[in-house]
């Protein structure tokens, strides 16, 4: 079969058919980068390169089976044999054949976060360290960072920069733990997830053959989403490229996510020195969007500095304009975008396949869920657990669970040694046996330790039971909330989440305040009569049945966070959560790089979408159980206003409910917020007493203030839809469209 090339256009071609030496494609979102890869591995294959010997690298499992999926329809099955897969998958794969070399069994066992973290608290002990020092999570972090950039055990002992940074850290034994760490997974025959990538390091460094033998088998290389490698991965391709060097790359600077793992825009910058016969090509048609959803994207990503400037733009039909969806609560942010999509399916003969909903962090899926599932919408979440599921929300329910009867074993059983308090599974099985043997209930054991055995684990095991009943108090005097709360404090879970700082640990921590916020909301609703915790978690056990129920359909509305969305499209995209501290999100507020990684991220957001692109946000949000009034994003004032439309919006705006102190003891501690200038250089520095006017006075003529681009006279005011629109002739910026409902506009 000879492979059409026609239905690609003539840069794409040219990078396609470009096989031999290096090529870089750094393009815009949608312009066709992945469609270049899977059509330049087809042709490979067509031109008779035996796909043993290409390796194709994504970002993850999802995309590699998708992209082996479209090939295979090209080619055949011939597309089986071609290495795709992860970083991670690929060479953990390799590890295996080669696993002798490093002194490892080909069977090693790779350890998750959580089992390295389990491992570190023994060393930690066993070194006579403090815990509350030597937090496990935040040792795992420093030796991981080590492992990035490529440094061992033995070079981080002796390196006197590490050492010194450790000491002004209070952490001077830090060197140490990594050694033993190490050594320990090594005895155990394992390897953590960074491990994978510096033992490939170290393998293709101190064994020259086996790279070797690996330079000659691959004749072609290919990664996807190139701008998020980080140095140890981007290494490990240049080794293998080496002798061939036909190495191809695609990716986008301006969708750039993962800064925080290490990934690095100095890849894209360090390949052009690397390889000066390199060869570029450009991108800048883009075939999966609308004229307004890529113009709009454009108008987003400008306002970042460090970005290599290009042109995106598209032959498709102007569409729709924006949707912005502006709620009084999330609760009806989540029911307006429900809304949206039952109507939307109604009115355009719509799968709910075609929609996606994006949003910044995990724990906001919990509304979105919510309101799906009460217009009996299905959906699935991509990249992780429906919000019930996840492990740190069975936790916190299962306590519940057991306040509410102490009957339940399955839930004691999960919760008697969780947080970590010394009560084993030996333990553990021989109260059952005993409690079995009495014929009495395993609380009834616990309850009343002593009377069954005495010594350590008796105290441990009745400070556990001392818990239980104050929580039995707290039941008697105490709503839902409050108990909930105080559960979730003093049995330690929230404290173990809370010092837990790596990505993962602060989405878990996010995860179970959304569920105190849920039960808080719960409380809080004038329609529930019975308000009793029992009650909760009844509505819960009923919620996940559903969801049992329709995991069978295939079409589903896809729910996920951004950062899972890199590289996908959908028909209709919706962003919600479209606030201040959630969006550009609060810790990410301290540089202006991480600011602009934000925008990136909203980026990517926005570039998803086909055909229709709506954005949300509520004017207030449950956090940390209370209702705490909210702002809307920033970026949405740097969007440009002609592209957007005000649709919906909640019933009255007396609806809002008054912002309530923030609960001290849920805040989190972390440095105080620093806002910078939004455009750095040429940042208007807004009036002492500056106070946003009320828009409906404004009139052609006027002049206004704006926090960002300063002073400007406004030259049309425009009725549009539900919102109105300024055109606004700014002394410095030149003329914008501003949507009234958020620009904030002070008349002079
Ligand atoms: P992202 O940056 O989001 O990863 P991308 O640059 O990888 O995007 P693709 O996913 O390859 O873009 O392409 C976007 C959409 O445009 C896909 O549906 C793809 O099939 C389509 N497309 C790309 N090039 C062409 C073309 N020449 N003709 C028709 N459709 C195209
Ligand atoms: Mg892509």
């Amino acid at each position: 079969m000879r492979l059409k090339l026609d239905s690609l256009n003539e840069p794409q071609r040219e990078a396609v058919l470009h096989t031999e030496g290096p090529l870089m494609v750094i393009a815009g979102a949608g312009s066709g980068k992945t469609r270049v890869l899977i059509y330049r591995i087809a042709h490979l294959i067509e031109q008779s390169t035996d796909p043993f010997r290409i390796m194709a690298l994504t970002f993850t499992n999802k995309a590699a089976n998708e992209m082996r999926q479209r090939i295979e329809k090209m080619i055949g099955n011939e597309a089986r044999n071609i290495w795709m897969g992860t970083f991670h998958s690929i060479f953990s794969r390799i590890l295996r054949f080669e696993a002798e070399r490093l002194n490892y069994p080909s069977n090693f066992t790779i350890y998750d976060t959580d089992d390295s973290k389990s491992l570190l608290r023994s060393i930690i002990r066993e070194a006579a360290l403090d815990d509350k020092v030597y937090k496990p999570n935040v040792v795992l972090g420093r030796i991981s960072m080590a492992k990035n950039r490529l440094i061992s055990w033995q070079t981080y002992i002796n390196d006197p920069f590490y050492r010194a940074d450790d000491e002004v850290a209070g952490r001077p034994e830090m060197g140490r733990l990594y050694k033993l760490y190490q050594q320990r997974c090594f005895k155990s025959g394992a390897m953590d997830f960074d491990d994978l990538l510096f033992n490939t390091n170290v393998l293709f460094r101190d064994h020259p053959d086996v790279l070797h033998k690996y330079q000659h088998r691959f004749r072609y290389l290919l990664v996807d989403e190139f701008q998020d490698t980080n140095v140890s991965q981007y290494l490990i391709t240049k080794k293998l490229a080496a002798v061939h060097r036909n190495l191809c790359v695609v990716g986008d600077d301006a969708q750039s996510i993962y800064a925080f793992r290490g990934a690095d825009i100095q890849n894209i910058l360090n390949f052009e020195k690397d390889y000066p016969e390199l060869k570029t090509v450009r991108l800048e048609q883009n075939y999966r969007s609308t004229r307004n959803i890529v113009e709009v994207a454009n108008s987003l990503i400008k306002h970042n500095d460090r970005q290599l400037r290009k042109e995106v733009w598209t032959d498709n039909e102007q569409g729709d304009q924006i949707e912005l969806i502006k709620a009084s609560s999330d609760a009806e942010e989540a029911r307006l975008v429900a809304t949206s999509i039952f109507e939307d399916k109604m009115n355009g003969a719509l799968r709910n396949q075609d929609f996606a909903i994006l949003y910044r962090t995990n724990a906001q899926s919990r509304n979105v869920e919510e309101a799906l599932r009460k217009m009996n919408i299905k959906y699935r979440i991509v990249g992780g657990l429906s919000f019930y599921q996840r492990k740190e929300i069975k936790d916190l329910l299962a306590y519940l669970r057991f306040v509410v009867n102490h009957n339940d074993e399955e839930a004691l059983k999960r919760i008697i040694n969780l947080p970590k308090r010394g009560i084993g599974d030996t333990t553990i099985a021989k109260l059952i046996v005993m409690a079995n043997e009495n014929d009495v209930s395993l609380w009834d054991i616990i309850g009343n330790i002593y009377t069954a055995m005495s010594g350590r684990t008796a105290n441990s095991i009745d400070a556990f039971a001392n818990l239980i009943k104050s929580f039995d108090l707290a039941m008697q005097t105490k709503n839902a909330f409050e108990v909930a709360s105080q559960v979730a404090r003093e049995s330690g879970l929230l404290k173990e989440l809370y010092e837990d700082k790596t990505p993962e640990g602060i989405s878990r921590y996010e995860n179970v305040q959304e569920l105190l916020n849920a039960i808080k909301e719960f409380v809080d609703n004038p329609e529930n009569e019975d308000k009793t915790l029992g009650t909760f978690l009844q509505t819960v056990s009923l919620l996940t049945s559903w969801e049992d129920d329709q995991n069978k359909d295939p079409d589903r509305v896809t729910l996920m966070t951004i950062h899972s969305a890199k590289g996908l499209e959908f028909r209709n995209v919706y962003v919600v959560g479209m606030e201040e501290d959630l969006f550009p999100s609060q810790m990410m507020l301290n540089s202006r790089e991480d600011l602009e990684e934000e925008r990136r991220l909203f980026y990517v957001a926005i570039t998803r979408a086909e055909k229709k692109l709506t954005l949300s946000y509520a004017l207030s949000r449950y956090r940390f159980g209370n209702i705490r009034s909210c702002e809307p994003s920033r970026f949405l004032q740097e969007l440009d206003g002609q592209y957007l439309k005000v649709t919906r919006r909640f019933r009255t705006e007396e609806a809002a409910p008054r912002p309530t102190r923030f609960a001290a003891q849920f805040k989190r501690a972390g440095a105080p917020v620093k806002r910078i200038p939004v455009n750095g250089k040429s940042a208007h520095q807004p009036s002492a007493n500056f106070r946003p006017s009320d828009p409906m006075r404004l009139k052609a003529g006027m002049t206004v203030e704006h926090p960002k681009f300063g002073f400007g006279t406004v030259s049309a005011v425009e009725v549009q839809g539900n919102d109105r629109k300024a055109r606004i002739n700014f002394q410095q910026h030149g003329e914008k469209t501003l949507l009234l409902s958020f620009a904030k506009l002070m008349i002079h």
